[in-house]
């Protein structure tokens, strides 16, 4: 085991090093695996066989929810061919939550944090799904 930055690392007999995750994709040190795995409590909004949305802790805006997979993805950078299929579902559970919070003729915006600059501080990703007010851009 190797340790990367805030990871513990493994290296796996295929070949490839891995962000500590058990053989169903959880990574057994992160938040958003647990709230997942219902293991931390959550206001869940959706759900799908690949997605679970569920309500931000700390609204930035009258609604503010969270879109993850289920599957543990640590950033942006991990998505490569074989799991961008993923950001394709998210996009599908935002516009469906936009129909759940009738917010789709009035807009919505969402988003996606990328590591320290971009603000990420869950290192499991999550579209910001963002709605009930006017949102300013740019972002600061
Ligand atoms: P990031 O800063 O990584 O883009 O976004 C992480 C988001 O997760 C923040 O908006 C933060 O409020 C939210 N968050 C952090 N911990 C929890 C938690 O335990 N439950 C929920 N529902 N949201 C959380
Ligand atoms: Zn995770």
């Amino acid at each position: 085991m190797l340790m990367v930055g805030r990871y513990h690392m493994h290296f796996l007999e295929e070949g490839k090093w891995s962000d500590c995750m058990n053989e169903v994709g959880e990574n057994n040190d992160c938040l958003f695996c647990k709230i997942v795995e219902k293991k931390i409590p959550a206001d869940i909004v959706y759900e799908s066989e690949d997605i679970i949305a569920f309500k931000d802790i700390e609204p930035k805006a009258p609604i503010h929810c969270l879109i993850i997979p289920k599957k543990h993805i640590s950033t942006i950078n991990d998505i490569d061919g074989s799991n961008s299929n993923i950001i394709g579902l998210m996009y599908e559970a935002a516009a469906q939550l936009a129909r759940i919070f009738n917010v789709d003729k009035d807009g919505y915006r969402v988003v996606m944090n990328c590591n320290s600059n971009g603000g990420q501080t869950v290192y499991h990703i999550h579209l910001h799904f963002l709605a009930g007010r006017q949102l300013s851009w740019p972002p600061g």
